[in-house]
């Protein structure tokens, strides 16, 4: 499966047929084939980005937050007058089902929209003074230029929850979006240029060499902020990298989410649930359920109809209408996933369904079930990224707790249970920057999502979101008398 003419008018000059030093291909992981070569971008092109959103600084930081919000409220629109052709970019690119990505084309456009909204509204305070003849205020300014360092798993919206609020605070942005799927972002680029967004306001360095555009990204003092979307173990270079310059920094890292069903829960509910957190994207989320962890009352129940529901999702190319699993990203992903279920089942655990590579290529790893599963096994505290959901068991509440708790991550967790007074007790106790209770899809644009412990710092979306590219300035007024 090719790009279409549309795609490609998309991606203008962006792309190119051919293959050619300084450049690097962008491959399809359904089928393996190659969509098109794209610029590998290193540290000079970064450096020269940076220049260029540090010029471009001073006069966008200096338009009203009304004009910025007016070409943010365009760029939405474009995004979404091209939600077909953005949504088979991720599907082509990521592999991704095409009804899950229309949702993530109007998922990433969302934050664009509430940001646009959010511009308006960076308020600073009036303090009352503490003696006579002063004024007491705090205005919030833009840190200044911003990098922003982005995952393939959400191509989309992981850019626009960054250089969304980036942009309505007044900042400047240089982007690297991952080198799995860098076109569905210059596309974004694209109409964020149609849009009206000055030169320099936007850059995008497209690149293998991460390691190499992260230094110069973290190296330069011109940058005042990094935002950073990825794996945990990068996370930490990143932010040791940032020490010296001390920027400000965003980091959504990995997650090990619990999902805990007592045996009071709403058994069809926590089903739906778990096919939500954990098969969508294939399992590649940082929230998906990680750990599933059942009561033993309804153990069993659970079991035979989660089981009966996964044998039914559809495994195929995410271009195919009805496909609700498509590959994983790459072959990487494919040998942990195998891994971690090899050493479950050597440990004891029993698959259900599933358990292996598909047929239908390298990439496909099918909808999997293990049960049996204990605390010993590496797929308890690794997170899996791919479509398998280990079912533990527990007896008692505070087990469950200690359990879900169990882990140096702190990003998301789910928890089923009809029981209110438990509902409240579990949501307070469980150690996580999110909670789904009685829900397994918890993102929006409007609420603050991020982790503790080492699944991150910081908050994106809601109006935490917009916090986080401002700087709180306290101005003291002295001299002025009675007022
Ligand atoms: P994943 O395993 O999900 O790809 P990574 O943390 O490796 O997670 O990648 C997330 C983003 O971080 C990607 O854009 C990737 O290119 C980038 N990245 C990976 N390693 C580095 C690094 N050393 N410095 C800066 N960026 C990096």
């Amino acid at each position: 499966m090719q790009l279409s003419s549309a795609q490609k008018a998309l991606l203008g000059d962006y792309i190119h047929a051919d293959a050619a030093p300084g450049r690097f291909a962008v491959l399809n992981p359904a089928d393996g084939s190659t969509l098109c070569y794209v610029q590998n971008q290193g540290a000079a092109e970064t450096t020269a980005a940076i220049a260029a959103a540090d010029a471009a600084f001073a006069g966008w930081s200096g338009l009203t937050a009304k004009a910025r919000s007016i070409i943010l409220k365009k760029w939405n629109e474009l995004v979404l007058a091209h939600l077909e052709d953005m949504a088979m970019l991720v599907t082509l690119e990521q592999g991704r089902p095409i009804k899950e990505t229309r949702g993530e084309v109007t998922y990433g456009a969302s934050f664009i929209e509430w940001f646009a909204e959010e511009a308006k509204r960076a308020y600073g305070r009036t303090i009352p003074a503490t003696l006579p003849g002063k004024h007491l205020q705090t205005i919030k300014q833009p840190v200044g230029v911003c990098a922003a360092i982005t995952p393939w798993n959400f191509p989309i919206s992981m850019i626009t929850r960054k250089v969304s609020p980036a942009l309505a605070a007044g900042c400047t942005v240089v982007i690297k979006p991952s080198e799995e799927t860098p076109l569905s972002a210059l596309a974004l680029l694209t109409l964020a240029r149609q849009a009206g967004m000055p030169d320099g306001v936007i850059s995008m360095i497209t690149s293998t060499t991460a390691k190499e555009v992260g230094e110069a990204m973290t190296s330069d003092p011109r940058v005042k902020k990094l935002s950073f979307t990825g794996s945990t173990p990068v996370g930490k270079l990143l932010y040791a990298a940032c020490a010296p310059t001390m920027k400000k920094v965003s980091m959504e890292l990995g997650g090990n989410a619990p999902f805990l069903v007592f045996d009071d829960a709403n058994i069809d509910d926590a089903i739906e649930g778990v096919l939500a957190s954990k098969y969508r994207n294939s399992g590649q989320t940082c929230v998906c359920a990680n750990r599933i962890l059942v009561q033993a009352g309804i153990y069993d129940r659970f079991t035979a109809a989660l089981v009966e529901r996964v044998k039914a999702m559809k495994l195929e190319p995410g271009w195919q209408e009805d496909s609700q699993l498509g590959p994983l990203i790459n072959q990487k992903a494919i040998d942990k996933v195998v891994h971690l279920v090899d050493d479950a089942v050597a440990h004891g655990a029993k698959v259900a369904t599933g358990g292996h590579v598909d047929g239908q290529g390298p990439l496909f790893y099918q909808a999997s079930v293990l049960t049996n599963v204990t605390e010993d096994m590496e797929i308890f505290s690794t997170e899996i990224f791919g479509p398998v959901a280990p079912l533990f068991k527990f007896d008692s509440e505070d087990e469950a707790i200690r359990m879900a708790n169990d882990t140096p991550f702190g990003l998301a967790a789910y928890a089923y249970t009809r029981d209110i007074g438990r509902a409240m007790r579990v949501a307070s106790k469980l150690q996580y920057g999110m909670v789904g209770m009685n829900d397994g899809v918890i993102s929006t644009e409007v609420t603050p999502f991020g982790g503790i412990k080492e699944s991150g710092i910081g908050r994106e979306g809601a109006v935490e979101g917009l916090e986080e590219y401002l700087s709180v300035k306290y101005i003291s007024y002295g001299g002025l008398g009675a007022i």
